[in-house]
């Protein structure tokens, strides 16, 4: 499938309309969903009828934006007006939503072609998808394998050209992880960047929407679509943003300098993995970058740390789905019955897993030496961070420790699965921006995801950064053959 641009050039020149584009892109997905499984609902009819507005506007000669009858797919924890959002659960089983998320709603007015919402693990828990209460997503480049998660579905959309853009959420590493996975880019955004309004709560200081593309560029322009300040959320930056994707161009930035976090080549690091990000480091260097390496002691406490604060947000943001107000209701004859009963069918295990961890942690007599104790740690992770963007401008470590794995090689172990997210997790932690950019592919035909890291509020360089790498290398001109 074509990028944005090609797209655009291709409606504004009217070699092809709005309907023609999301007709072929709804056959698409029609045809490779059996295989892939990346929607959890599709919207044929609203793709259809937003795209004849796009095509009423050029037919009356109006100016289009850039993403004006773009195919885009939506993570399934974003709400939308009318249309099924159940976070993957069976506890938000038939909710509707009676309003529209700011994202969601910004992607609209400008036009863009929802063509439905994507699978992800329940309430956006997990590394591979598998926790969806509804359905397994394949990996595009091997169907046995999974595309990663929780944003696992908005991965394989991508990937597999179901959809030009989707949308995904990360809050530790749910955006970079299946990105890798799939071969395909991810950015978090910096915390605060993009309004959470509408997005449902997992771990609230931790939560940010991102966008995934097939190159950079897309990337930057879906990024630069859903950024600025929203009222209707308290942690939102009042910030002036610039025109991402303008502002990409042929070279790094002169003088650049990139730091190698070195904890992050220790143990349980795929050597085929480690090969490639070491060549790309190369391939910096070869392009003018200088390169050193960076110590960042606390960053392997990032994984037992937010395994308390995720969690204890959790358990509080959790608490409102008791079969009262939302979803599903189990029947009993009692009030305090129907509570427990709801939570005890509604819920899968991981996620009663957190609560249950996340309510410990934050009990009398253990918060401060859990909670507490958490929170402190996160800030000598952001004091590590801090420390190293004070002698180089962008950090660079592999997305994730391993190429995708095989569906159901980790279920059973949930620490293994936890380790996935080892490298992103203090991303987020420190409410910095991170992007994984494909790097390689291992033996299996897998491929491996680089993750870049600025500085707050420098989307701008990262993008830029990513994008030199990405224009000199050819990884992310393979596509998977379905
Ligand atoms: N995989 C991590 C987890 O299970 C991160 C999830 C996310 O970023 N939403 O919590």
């Amino acid at each position: 499938m074509a990028s944005i641009r090609e797209l655009h050039h291709q409606l504004v020149t009217k070699q092809r309309s709005a309907v023609e584009i999301a007709t072929a892109a709804i056959d698409r997905v029609e045809q490779l969903e059996p295989k892939l499984r990346s929607f959890l609902c599709t919207t044929p009819t609203q793709a259809l009828e937003q795209a004849r507005l796009v095509d009423a506007k050029i037919a009356a000669g109006e100016e289009i934006g850039l993403l004006a009858g773009i195919p885009i797919a939506l993570k399934e924890n974003m709400c939308t007006q009318g249309i099924a959002t159940t976070c993957g659960s069976k506890i938000l089983e038939g909710f509707v939503p009676p309003y529209e998320s700011t994202v969601t709603q910004k992607l609209k007015d400008l036009g863009a072609v929802s063509l439905g919402k994507t699978n992800l693990d329940e309430f956006a828990m997990g590394s591979s998808t598998e926790n969806s209460a509804y359905q397994v997503t394949a990996n595009p480049w091997d169907l046995e394998r999974v595309p990663g998660g929780s944003s696992g579905g908005s991965a394989a959309a991508v990937a597999g050209s179901e959809c030009v853009v989707s949308l995904g959420s990360d809050t530790g590493g749910s955006i970079r992880q299946p990105a890798s996975f799939c071969g395909v880019v991810g950015l978090k955004p910096t915390y605060g960047l993009v309004s959470r309004f509408g997005l449902v709560a997992y771990a609230s200081s931790l939560d940010q929407i991102g966008p995934f593309a097939r190159t950079v560029e897309d990337a930057a322009i879906l990024l630069e679509a859903i950024v600025g300040y929203d009222p209707k959320d308290s942690t939102s930056l009042k910030v002036e943003t610039p025109k991402y994707s303008q502002l990409l161009t042929p070279d790094l930035p002169k003088g650049l300098k990139i730091g190698i976090i070195t904890e992050t080549f220790g143990e349980g690091l795929d050597p085929q993995v480690a090969e490639s990000v070491r060549q790309s480091i190369k391939h910096f260097r070869s392009l003018g970058a200088e390169i050193q390496e960076i110590s960042c002691p606390r960053f392997r406490y990032g994984l037992p740390t937010y395994y308390v604060i995720a969690p204890s947000e959790a358990s509080a943001n959790l608490a409102r789905y008791d079969g009262v107000k939302y979803g599903f209701r189990a029947e009993a004859d009692n009030l305090m019955s129907m509570y427990t009963k709801t939570r005890a069918a509604g819920f899968g295990a991981e996620v009663k897993r957190r609560i249950m961890l996340g309510t410990y942690a934050l009990s009398a007599g253990y918060y401060d030496a859990y909670y507490l104790k958490a929170q402190k740690v996160r800030t000598l992770i952001k004091q590590d961070f801090e420390a190293a963007f004070s002698q180089v401008d962008i950090l660079i470590t592999p997305t994730a420790p391993t190429t995708a794995f095989k569906a159901g090689e980790k279920t059973a172990d949930p620490l293994s699965m936890y380790l996935s997210d080892l490298m992103t997790i203090p991303v987020n932690l420190a409410g910095l921006p991170g992007i994984s950019i494909p790097c390689g592919f291992d033996d299996k035909g897998m491929p491996i995801g680089l993750q870049l890291i600025s500085n707050v509020l420098r989307e701008d360089l990262l993008l830029q950064v990513a994008h030199v790498y990405e224009q000199s290398t050819t990884w992310h001109t393979r596509s998977p053959q379905l």
